[in-house]
């Protein structure tokens, strides 16, 4: 006897190599299988006489075949198989072009439902290569809605329908009921049992819309109960109060004086520390809009404080970036800091390790290599900061708020996050905006040019030197070597950078990327920061946060292969002091979806519409890149556009989670191990 758990090889009609196909697509036990929805549907419920059929009408019809079929072979490769069905109303010319085994699949004299499109001339109808099912069998493709599946080798919409119907049927009585029983009622939810049958085989298309409505419901429930267990219960939490501190000796000690909007932010931020309660803060500014200078400024207010901060950054160059800035801006206040990162010596980390314990160090800044096991952290600890954070999984941030006592957390995100996945990510989040640029900032100026180009684009790097400007080209080839890399038609960094040395002889070309030791990175880092070095050609390892006010020119080099919130983050490379900046996306692919992609790029600078842009046009599977944003695929709902569901489910979770945090109410066992599925299957999101 089947149940939800059983392997999809074993249900009648699929087999192995049928399951391998399936397994291919997601689907492994039968209950992969009843959740994998159609992709689309076809309607072809609307049945009709043959006399009332209209010209170009997609009709099924119920008919007689009137005649015995014909095979002609017209040429070599071309055959056709023709007859006539008739209805009480009428006939209709059925012509099928190189099937001949319908020949023998249909005859003389017996019923069938037809679906196809009807031609109409003068009075005869005809129809080319339709659907047909004997009326006497189980109609899969006719006389009703029919669902649309995603296919893999090997793989027929046939063995997918009917696998789906044989689950179902197999297991209709024990399909789980996810939802509560108060949250269905209260929302107008169908019930599982309900909608998992409409959703395969709807019965019409308001019970299919009502399928629908739950399943979105559902995913988007789901969803909200496992990041709001994860972010727990800290709404209520107390926070450990900070002291009210004036900023102006410190803003003094800056070179420039900071923006209303850092100021603002500032403040909103520090009013949380003093407060009592735990601040819960994301702090969204777009690239280059200041957000360091505010996390500084509540570090500095951390060790007025007599608090220790936590810095954490995704990756090793930021993490050094923020360490000498931080340095810069707060070591004349006495201020101790430490960078932290996996590629220090095991005596330096052991040196770190110890300061800390010790607490020695007021602030450490590092990658996650901040959330080993084997860190520990003093008492004192009690503001945490994380930069980029999309980049972090929740689990990893919240791992790292659990190493102090309920530390205040604030997070920067400069990919800016459309409302709906902030609320989602985030919860209960308070938001500061950085809605201001640092004055002077100049709108960075975007081409989108082809390959030809390329002889003008040499020119035009040297031009920049030569004004003693600085240039990025970022080339898409991944560190990670991969197969068929040759043949990719992509740029590398390194081939890129010998060619642009050779073109260039007088400038000097480095290379970045993944591949190199951290302690490299760092030396072609500070090289850049001199001055020392024109052109850095890198992959996309300077997207975050890398800051060169003198760099002017971003040149991406297939830049098609980029998303457009990627695009984005790399041009906020440059244009990040006073000289006027230009991008240069450069791409030889002229498909309608690159052009479209590239018009936004070089029509808006506003980080929030291309944002938006990129989230419409690629989903939120890969809107933060590839499965970083730690958010599970979803099947049915749109993050991108069920906003107001969302909303409404991220209420229902929140009371849930109220009354039963950890799900232990045996009513609840079910949602409590569908969150764990959820979960266990975004895994790799995590990294
Ligand atoms: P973000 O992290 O938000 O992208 P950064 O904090 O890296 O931006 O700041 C970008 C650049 O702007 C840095 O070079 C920084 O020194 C400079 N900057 C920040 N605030 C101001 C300000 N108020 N006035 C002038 N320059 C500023
Ligand atoms: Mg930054």
């Amino acid at each position: 006897m089947a149940d939800l758990s059983t392997d999809v090889r074993y249900i009648k009609g699929i087999g192995e190599k049928k399951a391998q196909a399936l397994n291919k697509l997601g689907v492994f036990s039968l209950f992969d299988l009843i959740s994998f929805f159609p992709r689309r549907y076809d309607d072809r419920s609307i049945c009709k006489p043959i006399a009332l059929t209209m010209d170009g009408e997609a009709v099924c019809i119920q008919c007689l075949v009137a005649d015995e079929p014909r095979l002609t072979r017209i040429r070599r490769g071309m055959d056709l198989v023709k007859f006539h069905i008739v209805d009480d109303s009428g006939s209709v010319d059925i012509t099928f072009f190189n099937q001949s085994y319908i020949k023998n699949a249909i005859h003389r004299g017996e019923s069938y439902i037809f679906f196809g499109k009807i031609e109409l001339k003068g009075s005869r109808r005809s129809m080319v290569n339709p659907v047909f099912e004997k009326e006497d069998s189980p109609h899969l493709f006719t006389g009703r809605i029919v669902p649309v599946y995603r296919l893999a080798a090997g793989l027929r919409q046939r063995d997918v329908l009917q696998g789906v119907q044989q689950g179902l049927d197999a297991c209709l009585d024990e399909l789980p009921e996810v939802l509560p029983n108060d949250v269905r009622l209260e929302h107008n939810l169908a019930t599982a049992r309900y909608s998992y049958q409409n959703i395969h085989a709807p019965a019409d298309f308001k019970a299919l819309e009502l399928a629908r409505r739950r399943f979105v419901f559902e995913e988007l429930f789901l969803l909200s109960c496992a990041f709001g267990q994860m972010r727990g219960s800290r709404i209520v939490d107390d926070g450990i109060p900070f002291a009210d501190i004036d900023f102006s000796k410190f803003y003094a000690s800056l070179p420039f004086s900071p923006t209303g909007a850092q100021q603002r932010a500032v403040r909103e931020a520090s009013a949380d520390l003093i407060s009592g309660k735990r601040m819960n803060r994301l702090l969204q500014g777009d690239v280059g809009s200041g957000k360091t200078l505010v996390a500084a400024a509540l570090i500095w207010q951390a060790y007025q404080s007599g608090k220790m901060s936590a810095f954490m950054a995704p990756t090793e160059i930021l993490a050094e970036q923020h360490f000498q800035t931080l340095q810069g801006m707060l070591s004349p206040f006495g201020l101790r800091l430490a960078l932290l990162t996996g590629s220090l010596s095991a005596k330096e980390k052991r040196i770190v390790k110890a300061g800390l314990l010790r607490g020695e160090i007021d602030c450490v800044i590092g990658t996650h290599a901040l959330l080993s096991d084997d860190v520990e952290y003093p008492g004192t600890l009690a503001l945490v900061i994380t930069d980029e954070q999309h980049r972090f999984g929740v689990e990893q941030r919240s791992s790292l708020v659990g190493k102090g006592s309920k530390p205040h957390v604030l997070v920067m995100s400069a990919t800016p996050i459309p409302r709906t996945l902030a609320l989602i990510i985030y919860g209960d989040l308070d938001v500061s905006l950085l809605d201001e640029l640092p004055p002077g900032r100049q709108r960075v100026d975007t081409f989108c040019v082809n390959s030809s180009y390329r002889n003008r684009l040499n020119r035009f790097i040297r031009k920049q030197a030569e004004e003693g400007r600085q240039v990025f080209v970022v080339c898409p080839k991944v560190e990670e070597a991969e197969e068929g890399e040759e043949s990719s038609g992509l740029l590398s960094v390194t081939e890129h950078a010998e060619m642009l040395q050779k073109t260039l002889p007088d400038l000097s070309v480095a290379c970045i990327h993944g591949k190199m030791k951290a302690k490299e990175k760092d030396e072609i880092m500070r090289r850049v920061v001199s001055g020392e070095i024109h052109v850095l050609v890198a992959t996309t390892v300077i997207e975050v946060g890398v800051d060169v006010p003198n760099a002017s020119l971003m040149i991406i080099e297939n830049a098609d292969r980029f998303g457009l919130s990627q695009l984005h983050q790399l041009r906020g490379r440059v244009g990040r002091g006073h000289h006027k900046s230009y991008c240069v996306l450069v791409t030889d692919l002229d498909s309608e979806d690159v052009a479209a992609r590239m018009k936004i790029m070089t029509s808006t600078t506003d980080g929030f519409k291309i944002a938006e842009e990129d989230l419409r046009l690629r989903g939120p599977g890969d809107f933060f890149g590839s499965r970083q944003h730690g958010l599970p695929e979803m099947h049915v709902a749109d993050l991108g556009t069920d906003t107001e569901t969302l909303v409404t489910c991220k209420q229902a979770a929140d009371r849930l989670l109220q009354a039963d945090p950890q799900l232990a109410l045996p009513e609840h066992r079910l949602l409590k191990e569908r969150i764990a599925l959820m979960l266990e299957r975004s895994a790799g999101s995590f990294n």
